[in-house]
């Protein structure tokens, strides 16, 4: 080793930087009112219908001037998506772990990002409800985090229950997967009462359309049985109308995904309808159909 590396010392440290910068006029008027007042404010793009919380003074989609469209949103949303912070850092408000959550207000149509409280990380979900807990005015600090925290609602998230109508979306989907042993089929045809040879006995199944034994096709079906009773929409769903087209046989061994997807939504009724695939291991569409369903209802607060 050289000399001069010998002679190199690193010396580690951090400045502190302190700053400061305008809000803005839209920022400003948000931070005062949520400080003097308590009050969740948000701009309203009426060309485009959407409500912007924090406020932002042009339109994103439009890109119309809407800083003077005030409206007050509620104190009130729903959790769209979450982490947990787990690591430390100097400047986080609250010691982890934390919860982040982006938070849809009530009357909003944009998450913004806050800090939630009130529920285990285990117990955390998207579309749990929460609600603002206001800084004393004593401990403002005239900044977003005059919201000190969002509250979960505990019995919300302790409450076993799938997402309710209000809660689906169009374009939402879950899955469930397992893989069909002999074992599962002998147990399928007890259950059902169908020895049809075909599914129990290899030598008659040899002379038959698959050349070996296949399982029943509605024991490769009811795999979506999870996905509509405890997914999507999940626990508390009622079952109206299942259909399926059977496009391929299901072999023993094989590994089957049943995935439903939400396709509509039927306001009146407040049902929803979901498009069904079943695929085997090799990506081939065994099963393809529909499932109408009533979601769970949340119980009066
Ligand atoms: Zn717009």
């Amino acid at each position: 080793m050289s000399r001069i590396n010998d002679d190199c010392f690193v010396v580690k440290g951090k400045l502190a930087l302190p700053y400061q910068y305008f809000a803005g006029r839209t920022g400003s008027r948000f931070l005062i009112a949520l400080r003097d007042e308590n009050k969740i404010l948000g701009v309203k793009c009426k060309k485009c219908e959407k409500v912007f919380v924090p406020p932002r003074s042009t339109c994103e989609t439009c890109l119309s001037d809407i800083s003077d469209s005030w409206q007050e949103v509620k104190p009130t949303g729903v959790v769209t998506g979450f982490t947990v912070v787990r690591y430390e850092e100097p400047h986080q408000p609250v010691k982890p772990p934390f919860i982040q959550a982006l938070i849809k207000l009530d009357g909003a149509d944009t998450p913004f990002v806050h800090i939630v409280k009130g529920v285990s990380a285990s117990q955390m979900k998207n579309g749990l409800k929460v609600k603002a807990v206001f800084k004393k005015k004593k401990d403002s600090t005239s900044t977003i985090a005059d919201i000190d925290h969002f509250r979960a609602d505990q019995k919300a998230a302790q409450r076993q229950i799938g997402y309710t109508y209000e809660e689906l979306e169009i374009g939402m989907s879950a899955s469930f997967t397992k893989t069909i042993s002999e074992t599962d089929v002998y147990l399928f045809a007890g259950i059902s009462g169908d020895f049809n040879p075909l599914h129990m006995d290899e030598e008659y199944a040899k002379k038959g359309p698959f050349g070996t034994r296949v399982a029943h096709g509605s024991l490769a079906q009811n795999l979506i049985a999870p996905v509509l009773g405890m997914k999507l929409p999940g626990l508390g769903t009622m079952a109206l109308e299942v259909t399926t087209r059977f496009r391929a046989p299901t072999y023993f061994g094989d590994t089957i995904t049943a995935t439903g997807e939400i396709v509509e939504k039927l306001p009146d009724k407040k049902w929803v309808k979901l498009a069904l695939t079943w695929t085997n291991q090799k990506g081939e569409v065994i099963g393809t159909g529909s499932a109408l369903v009533m979601p769970p209802v949340a119980p009066p607060e």
